[in-house]
């Protein structure tokens, strides 16, 4: 007998990440050996401040406030623990992750941790005495690799062409407990999109991550390619991400809905002082929400995204629209009735998107700001003065533009912890600087690939 045959043979250690989305919506951390999550459940582990002035590009922004220094920890947030078990290769390690927010070493908040300025948003909305429900719906591009076959627009063909990856898509969500509603084949070619449940306020956000990582995930286990970024071909349709809002109130009562409301499109006051802050404010808004410069070839008119800032009802063409509510059935319209924030795509961290969106729509609720800027029209078809004479103004046309949007915005940048934004600007600068001499079609492919 030899000796080999005493020894236990080696079986992989099943590891879980403690994750932070970051500034720029990449999800990053560090990983322990899944039996030892005990040790880390308080403590968390180390981080470095500067991880936080990393580039899509994989460089750091020189001009951050951290530089060399400091320390901080991840501390998991269990609730928002992530399993995902064997998927289509069985020889693939499960996805086991933790969101976690980032704090100073002696367990204070670190003012630049993007889940944290969310939770404390939530706060400011519960001491207003209401609570955010939420969803992300993302679109993306799914390379299946090989010659592909003719894809057309939402057939059952192109659903075909994705059905495998889409089952898989779907139970791997479920394990996750993202509850998946949808996988349908969209317009572009290629193009598919992914929707699940409204949740409540960060789980919603943390919610967004999962979608994008688990997409990822599938993909890399079917050796196929995702692409969420907004657009990955010059002649490409773009993709989304649409965020869905509703407010309640502690008891979970609608505020949103108002059927006698006299503006015939059932917006609660509540809801047209918050509309009328977040469409006063989003052109700073898309310097974090259309945060890459590749998000401006979306935002153009007639790709059904969003280029002015107005209200629609039922308007695929406005950036914020109030979406329809099904009355088949009885069906109750006040659960149902939300308002969609169509300026976003996935180069944005859906953490700090959201926040500064709720920011803005609070800002509006304090101020009670009136609302103007409603059209059912599309909005480039109007007149200069029609635009002009109802409030509607446009989106910035670059990222250039939109950061000094943002720099002009005092009110919003007071909501801003400090050293939040001097890395924000910092990261963006320097991406604007390392992408510029690229022309329409190298930057298509350059986002592609990053996101
Ligand atoms: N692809 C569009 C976008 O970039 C959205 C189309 C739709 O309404 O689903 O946002
Ligand atoms: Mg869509």
């Amino acid at each position: 007998m030899s000796r080999g045959q005493d020894i236990e043979a080696l079986s992989p250690v099943a590891m879980t990440s403690i994750v932070t989305t970051d500034l720029i919506g990449v999800t990053r951390g560090r990983s322990f050996p899944s039996d030892e999550l005990e040790h880390y459940r308080l403590g968390g582990c180390g981080w470095v401040p500067a991880n936080s002035a990393l580039t899509p590009q994989d460089l750091i922004a020189e001009d951050n406030p951290w530089g060399a220094y400091g320390d901080l920890r991840l501390i998991p947030d269990l609730d928002s623990r992530v399993s995902v078990g064997a998927g289509p290769d069985p020889f693939a390690p499960p996805l086991e992750f933790i969101h976690a927010d980032i704090r100073e070493t002696d367990g204070q908040p670190w003012a630049a941790c993007p889940r944290t300025l969310l939770r404390n948003e939530l706060e400011a909305y519960q001491a207003l005495g209401i609570q955010v429900i939420a969803a992300f719906e993302h679109e993306f591009n799914l390379d299946t690799g090989g010659e592909q076959a003719e894809h057309l627009a939402f057939s059952l063909q192109a659903q075909r062409q994705g059905a495998s990856f889409g089952g898989w898509l779907l139970a791997a969500l479920r394990a996750a407990g993202v509850e998946p509603e949808m996988f349908l084949p969209e317009y572009g070619k290629h193009q598919y999109e992914v929707t699940c449940r409204p949740t409540q306020g960060l789980a919603a956000a943390d919610r967004a991550v999962n979608v994008r990582e688990i997409t990822r995930e599938i993909a890399r286990q079917l050796g196929q390619r995702v692409s969420f970024a907004p657009k990955t071909a010059e002649n490409a349709v773009c993709n989304g991400v649409h965020l869905h809002l509703s407010l309640q109130d502690l008891e979970g009562t609608p505020l949103l809905y108002d059927p006698q409301a006299v503006s015939g499109d059932d917006l609660s006051r509540l809801g047209q002082h918050w509309a009328a802050g977040v469409l006063k404010h989003l052109p700073a808004l898309c310097a974090f929400t259309a945060p890459t410069p590749i998000s401006y070839a979306r935002l153009q008119p007639h790709h059904w995204s969003a280029s002015y800032a107005c209200l629609g009802l039922r308007n695929r063409e406005a950036s914020l629209r109030i979406c329809p509510t099904v009355t088949i059935g009885g069906k109750p319209e006040a659960p149902q009735y939300n308002l969609e924030f169509r300026a976003l795509d996935a180069t944005a961290s859906p953490h700090l998107a959201m926040a500064v969106v709720l920011m803005a729509g609070r800002l509006g609720i304090e101020q009670q700001l009136a609302l103007n800027a409603v059209t059912d029209k599309v909005p480039d078809e109007l007149s200069a003065e029609q635009r002009r004479a109802s409030g509607i103004v446009p989106l910035p046309g670059n990222l250039p533009q939109a950061l000094d949007c943002l720099r002009e915005n005092r009110e919003l940048r007071q909501l801003l912890p400090q050293a939040l934004l001097d890395t924000y600007f910092a990261v963006k600068q320097k991406e604007v600087s390392l992408t510029e001499h690229l022309n329409a079609a190298q930057l298509c492919e350059h986002y592609g690939h990053l996101y």
